[in-house]
């Protein structure tokens, strides 16, 4: 008994030496195409980090509910994916409580602190500041809300101490990992940007960006991370690391300030609702123009009965490129922080309105001058700004992701950003976290609804979004992937909807973007004739093929009980679910 008992702590020995020490942790586990998907009965979660996926669930099996888990996955990541969220960014949170039936968003969305001025990215003689200048400039970052999104999401519905949901991640960063792919690739395209802050020590050391493989131990997040547990998010809001990033924010030239962090207030918002074939869609509303154009794009392309023609076909891709036209067309018009500004929510929806857009798509020709609509002719009120062309050249971003379901039938699904890959590329020295570009989502150009205001939120294209079939939810889906976003979550749900596809292939699918007649973006496995057909009726897609978005999302089965939890093939993410022996669902 006592042998069997030593033998077996040394494997314990053994197994904790494997899983933190660098030596033992060069070898990286590929990810098989099982990982992404998973079926399960009494929980379910799905990110783009198989780290995170396995912290999330593990809340899960111990009692926690789907809250909690998202609460533990978005620290998670802020140490296992930190270039694309975290503590530093911001995001979107919409959560489907089962016991009340109601669907509610966190709001954790980045505010411009009080001493930006609206021309903070124009030059003295008024053009606009290129891009890559504006991202790495303290006047990129919005004050961060993600922190004090997930303490108002663990008020209103944790369970779970939130000390404890803060503890694995913590242990993430102050033991280490194994740096992945997706990581690797990620400090390789920035390591120009992270070589001028603090963030070099951490993803450069001696200069070199770190490789696939690599044991990567983050002990200045750790401490930040630490002190969160034990004090909350005053620490950050009220304390010593909000001294140190709003110092860090003026050393890069931004005008942050302490103040701005104590002032900053996430917001719970409802979300905006639609119809579409019978189902019940939640998205996201202002200041994301997500779930509003969402929608407009279904219900313009519900007039032309896509389902009639097959699905890689010039006929679809056109109708699809035509509805973003002029979706797109009237986000740049219409859409802004509706704190600040009207944005015409009734209008933009309306039965009447969408006829009156529809009629403009003709399914033989390109229509050659896609122009904002008139949506207040449907709504009462009108616009407190103007329309303003940006010609503005902007990287689109790639962040991240996830959703959780539990037993009870909680759904969350959660897009979370620091808007650029690695956000600002400025670390705050001493905390090791980066810090968000969000405010680059402002318009560069003043006079719009998107121009940048003290304490307004910089327009979004997140589209957290839930599908319900006879008021239960059905799916959770949403992406990263700036604007092209919402076309993202359109395609998953068009495939799911009017092509009968199942959850994983209707991830896969390949998916177009185009905002307007000079930008397009395609997938591979789009075929070549239908893309040379585009082409002939003026559709410019380039030549080479990239990839769009990274959608993780649970399908919920009613007939066999279960979750199909998805997560997205062009990342390396995982879906991990559990299933209690010998129970079924408790819900
Ligand atoms: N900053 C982008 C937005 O709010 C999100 C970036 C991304 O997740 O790809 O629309």
């Amino acid at each position: 008994m006592k042998k069997s008992r030593s033998l077996l702590s040394m494997f314990m020995v053994l197994v904790l030496l494997v899983t933190l020490n660098p030596a033992f942790g060069q070898a990286k586990k590929p990810t098989k195409a099982s990982d992404l998907v998973a079926v399960d009965k009494d929980g379910m979660v799905s990110t783009s980090h198989p780290l995170a996926s396995q912290i999330g669930v593990d809340v899960l099996k111990k009692g926690g509910n789907a809250m909690d888990a998202a609460i533990a996955v978005q620290f998670a990541l802020n140490v296992v994916e930190p270039m694309m969220s975290g503590i530093g960014g911001g995001g979107f949170m919409m959560v489907y409580e089962a016991e009340t039936g109601e669907t509610t968003i966190v709001n954790s969305r980045e505010r411009a602190p009080a001493g930006v001025d609206p021309e903070m990215f124009l030059t003295d003689r008024g053009s606009i500041i290129p891009f890559q200048e504006r991202v790495r400039h303290g006047n990129s970052v919005g004050v961060p809300g993600t922190l004090k999104g997930l303490e108002k999401a663990h008020e209103l519905w944790g369970t779970v101490p939130f000390k404890q949901l803060v503890t694995p991640a913590f242990q993430l960063a102050q033991n280490g990992f194994s740096v992945d792919r997706q990581l690797a690739l990620q400090i390789e395209n920035n390591k120009e940007k992270l070589a001028l802050t603090a963030a070099s020590d951490v993803y450069l050391p001696k200069g070199e960006p770190l490789v696939e493989g690599d044991w990567l131990i983050q002990r200045d997040l750790a401490k930040t991370l630490r002190l969160i547990r034990s004090h909350g998010s005053k620490v950050f809001y009220n304390g010593e690391i909000g001294e140190a990033l709003a110092e860090t924010v003026q050393e890069f030239g931004g005008s942050m300030t302490i103040d701005d962090l104590r002032d900053y207030n996430v917001t719970i918002d409802e979300p905006v609702w639609g119809e579409y074939k019978g189902y019940t869609v939640a998205s996201m509303p202002p200041p994301s123009s997500g779930g509003v154009f969402l929608l407009q794009m279904l219900k313009m392309l519900d007039t032309f009965e896509l389902e009639q023609y097959e699905r890689r076909t010039t006929e679809v891709y056109h109708l699809l490129a035509e509805a973003m036209h002029l979706a797109y067309a009237d986000r740049g018009a219409y859409a802004g922080d509706p704190e600040f500004v009207e944005v015409p929510m009734v209008g933009l929806l309306h039965s009447d309105y969408i006829a009156e857009r529809s009629s403009l798509i003709d399914i033989n020709k390109v229509n050659e001058d896609p122009q904002p609509g008139d949506p207040w002719k449907y709504e009462s009120g009108s616009a407190n700004y103007e329309v303003i062309e940006q010609l503005d050249e902007k990287d689109i971003g790639e962040t991240t992701h996830f959703t959780v379901a539990d037993r009870w039938g909680n759904l969350v699904s959660y897009t979370t950003t620091i808007e650029q890959v690695f956000g600002s590329g400025i670390m705050v020295p001493g905390y090791g976290l980066m810090l968000n570009n969000e405010l680059t989502d402002f318009d560069a150009r003043p006079g719009g609804a998107n121009e940048v205001q003290p304490n307004k939120r910089p327009l979004s294209s997140m589209t957290p979004t839930i599908v319900f079939e006879n008021g239960k939810p059905l799916m959770s889906v949403g992406s990263p992937g700036g604007p092209t976003i919402i076309t993202s979550v359109l395609q998953v749900i068009l495939n799911v909807i009017n092509y009968e596809m199942g959850l994983e292939e209707a991830i896969k699918e390949p998916r177009i973007y185009t905002n307007n007649l000079t930008s397009y973006r395609f997938e591979e496995g789009i075929p070549i004739e239908v893309l040379d057909s585009l082409k002939t009726m003026g559709h410019k897609f380039g030549s080479n093929a990239e990839l769009i978005g990274n959608v993780q999302s649970i399908y919920f089965d009613y007939d066999n009980d279960e979750f199909h939890g998805v997560a997205d093939a062009r990342r390396d993410g995982a879906s991990i679910g559990f299933t209690h022996k010998g129970k079924g669902r408790g819900h």
